[in-house]
């Protein structure tokens, strides 16, 4: 008989690697795939939200982030068009962390937990058989298979059609580019900006080693072709808000650390399992302008965990994972998915620069309740 894998997750972004974690952890023998190899810059805001720290913490892995020397973030500064800015304290603090470091991290605590990490391998089919799954997958053009008991797919947002979780795009539905690039020269105290512009809004976190990360939603139509190479791309959005051009005009852009995803679709209905259960943004994207996709897909890895390890165990059936996974899926995320849609359409309304400051000023609670409401409950 063929050698059969206890579980294979699928994709090992941040999702997948704290699943393979948690699952070795339970000695149960792991493999974790993904198509990329590592370390890679990954388009990302970079910041870790105040809600991650449980969820790091639940998952045993607070320790490996702590030794990668993040930056400790207090506040959020939002900086309109206009020169207008509102500044919004955190409930507690968050890091900035590159995900050059964190996933190369979250990696390695897996193996060390005993978990089998394969890169450069696309997951091109998953079937069902008698004793769990048949896995296809491509790597360096060669094509294999391999057999686990049970199958979790964790590979983001940007699936292949035909693929269990694969949604079409609504036609005429917005799309976005994202950008990313680290930076030299850029003084930032404890806070992360976040400056709006017609067209979308770029966002800046200090992150480790004294570098600033800037990342950049952009709508398609409006400024993806406003450059010729990612940098060139974010002066042209610099170009709409002159605080924003005034504080990238001596920046030093960091050789390498460049990288674009498009295209981004906000607002997808959250998904947690389809043939099979469903992990992070595969699963649910909430808006990037929160800032808590990360800690997100951290907590689906924790919510899944102990219900994968039943399974395995012989304590819970398919179904009834199935069930209790998607209902802690909806409970926890609907309020901030509902909260950080809304934000997403506030900060696109060409007027908010002129009398959102001015209302954050009088009703000081209010912002800070907005803020609360977008984040996730600490994970007990
Ligand atoms: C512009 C922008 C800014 C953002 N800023 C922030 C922020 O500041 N803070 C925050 O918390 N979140 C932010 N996010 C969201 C955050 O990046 C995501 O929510 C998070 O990366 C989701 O993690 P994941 O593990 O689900 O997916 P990913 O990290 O995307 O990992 C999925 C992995 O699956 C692999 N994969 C895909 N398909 C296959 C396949 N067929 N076979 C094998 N492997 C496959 C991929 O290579 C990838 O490594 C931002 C997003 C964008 C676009």
């Amino acid at each position: 008989m063929t050698h059969i894998f206890d579980a294979a997750v699928l994709g090992a972004g941040l999702a997948g690697s704290s699943l393979a974690k948690a699952l070795a952890d339970k000695g149960w023998e792991t493999l974790l795939l993904d198509r990329q190899t590592f370390p890679r810059h990954k388009v990302c805001g970079e910041f870790l939200s105040p809600e991650s720290q449980s969820t790091l913490h639940s998952l045993g892995i607070s320790e490996s982030v702590a030794g990668l020397r993040p930056s400790g973030i207090e506040r959020i500064r939002l900086i309109f068009e206009n020169g207008a800015e509102m500044e919004v304290p955190l409930p507690c603090k968050a890091l900035g962390l590159s995900r050059y470091s964190l996933d190369s991290a979250l990696h390695l605590a897996a193996q060390q937990a005993g978990a089998k990490l394969q890169t450069g391998t696309t997951v091109t089919a998953v079937h069902p058989t008698d004793r769990g799954y048949n896995i296809e997958m491509v790597q360096n053009g060669e094509m294999s298979c391999v057999e686990a008991r049970t199958v979790i797919a964790a590979w983001g947002a940007s699936k292949r059609p035909g693929l269990p979780g694969y949604r079409k795009p609504d036609s005429g539905k917005r799309s976005y580019i994202g950008v990313k690039s680290h930076f030299r020269g850029i003084l930032l105290e404890k806070v992360i900006e976040l400056y709006f512009f017609r067209g979308g809004y770029l966002g800046l976190c200090p992150i480790e080693g004294g570098l600033v990360n800037a990342s950049a939603l952009l709508q398609r139509d409006a400024l993806a072709n406003a450059g010729k190479t990612i940098v060139a791309i974010m002066h042209a959005a610099a170009g709409r808000n002159p605080r924003l051009r005034e504080k990238l005009a001596h920046a030093e852009p960091v050789l390498g650390t460049q990288a674009a995803v498009a295209p981004v679709y906000l607002n997808r209905k959250p998904l947690a399992w389809e043939q099979l259960p469903l992990l992070g943004d595969a699963a649910v994207m909430i808006p990037p302008l929160c800032g808590d996709g990360m800690s997100m897909a951290l907590r689906s890895a924790a919510l899944c965990a102990p219900l994968a390890d039943g399974y395995l165990r012989g304590n819970l059936s398919i179904a009834e994972w199935q069930h209790i996974y998607t209902g802690a899926i909806k409970r926890e995320f609907k309020g901030p998915l509902r909260w950080g849609s809304f934000l997403q359409w506030l900060f696109g309304v060409p007027t908010v620069s002129g009398w959102l400051p001015y209302v954050a000023r009088m009703a000081p609670g209010l912002a800070d309740g907005l803020v609360r409401a977008t984040r996730l409950k600490p994970f007990e």
